[in-house]
């Protein structure tokens, strides 16, 4: 059996996972990110070593360890170029780490990590061509042309969450206006859901948010389901942001499938059908080549840890 080792350096904790040659996480190690670039080289090199003890195995037994991280990754310098948690800068991560690590270490933004882990063992298994949206805090994005990630040049490529949706629309976080982003986040979900609440005190999202502890991405959806007309209007507005962003996907890169990924996703068919339905009208030439299946991603965090995993073979 050859197992893979894959690492999420996340603004909160590093997990390693170890995933056996049926994609199957069989054991993992976590502790929290610590500050200071150093420390945390030397953390996740230690974390790794844990996880793969727990397996019962040493570094040396990996053909290559994979790194995957919420931030802009150069995975051909293997700078870790930017990140939004720590305000790094152009910090070298793979050369750091491989002062630690016997192996080769590739890097890679962990949005890039969970389509590749959807394509070898999840909803995009046996596709070639592959787009997923991952639907969280912001928007994240991965492509895979021919069954290799797109990486883009500097490896910046696939930035899908930042292409532009509304001319000098809303404000982004990126510091552009308009972002799909900015409309299809689930952050931008509960702005939608609270600008909605608050223009219709008759909502029964109000109820909804006070039973749950406040306004979430799941406010409307919950509430569309039970049939309230407001947080009708907000799923379907939302809904029309989202089909207007995959509708232009499809027209530049044609994937074979779309997969939508994220704590958004586990809404499900309130989300899936709307969307397929919607998404029709901004495909090109729809009456005639259709558009294709639209699915949500089957491996939840797993999707991330997999594909770095098996970075150093795609
Ligand atoms: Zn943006």
């Amino acid at each position: 059996m050859q197992y893979r080792i894959g690492i999420d350096l996340g603004g909160t904790a590093i997990k390693a996972g170890i995933v056996d040659e049926t994609y199957q996480v069989i054991c993992s190690h976590q502790q929290p990110t610590v500050e200071g670039f150093e420390l945390v080289v030397a953390d996740m090199a230690e974390t790794a070593r844990i996880a793969a003890e727990k397996a019962g195995l040493r570094l040396d037994d990996f053909p290559s360890v994979g790194v995957g991280s919420p931030s802009c990754i150069n995975p051909y310098t293997g700078l870790l170029v930017f990140s939004n948690n720590t305000n790094w800068r152009n910090m070298p991560l793979k050369q750091e780490l491989e002062k630690y690590i016997p192996v080769p270490v590739f890097i890679e933004n962990d949005a890039n990590c969970a389509v590749v882990g959807e394509m070898l063992a999840g909803a995009a298994k046996g596709y070639r061509h592959v787009l997923m949206l991952t639907l969280g805090t912001g928007v994240g994005g991965g492509l895979i042309i021919n069954g290799r990630l797109f990486s883009g040049g500097d490896g910046m490529g696939a930035e899908l969450g930042h292409t532009p949706l509304v001319a000098c629309g809303e404000p982004c976080t990126c510091g552009i206006s308009g972002c799909l982003e900015a409309y299809a986040s689930v952050t931008a979900l509960i702005r939608q859901t609270e600008k909605a609440m608050s223009d219709n005190p008759e909502s029964r999202m109000h109820a909804h948010a006070v039973a749950h502890g406040g306004v979430s991405g799941r406010t409307a959806f919950d509430c569309a389901r039970e049939g309230d007309a407001v947080a009708k209007r907000v799923v379907d507005q939302y809904c029309t942001y989202l089909a207007a962003g995959i509708g232009g996907f499809i027209n530049v890169f044609r994937p074979e499938i779309v997969l939508l990924g994220g704590g958004l996703s586990g809404a499900g068919d309130t989300l899936l059908e709307p969307v397929r339905k919607k998404v029709e009208q901004f495909v090109f030439a729809h009456d005639i080549i259709g558009a294709p299946p639209i699915e949500r991603a089957a491996l939840g965090n797993a999707a991330g840890t997999i594909g770095a995993a098996y970075l150093g073979d795609i």
